[in-house]
């Protein structure tokens, strides 16, 4: 098992993490079964890529939904 580190806050940590609890599918039978959540919290790849998504996306929805048409000249 690797191990990986939360590169962000402890609010966005936080925040992670309730989302994963919400969305938790774990079962708890023999033998134990651990939901695509919680698996993705042992990826560094992936918590890096949410933690850049989870900053710059105010940027991308500011481009998509508040765009201004460009006038030409
Ligand atoms: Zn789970």
């Amino acid at each position: 098992m690797a191990i990986v580190s939360w590169q962000g806050t402890d609010a966005e940590y936080a925040r992670l993490y309730d989302a994963v609890v919400r969305n938790c599918e774990c079962v708890a039978k023999q033998p134990p079964h651990t939901c695509a959540a919680h698996v993705m919290l042992e990826d560094q790849s992936v918590l890096d890529r949410l933690l850049w998504v989870f900053r710059t996306r105010g940027t991308f929805i500011a481009r998509e939904f508040y765009a201004r048409p460009v006038s030409a000249r």
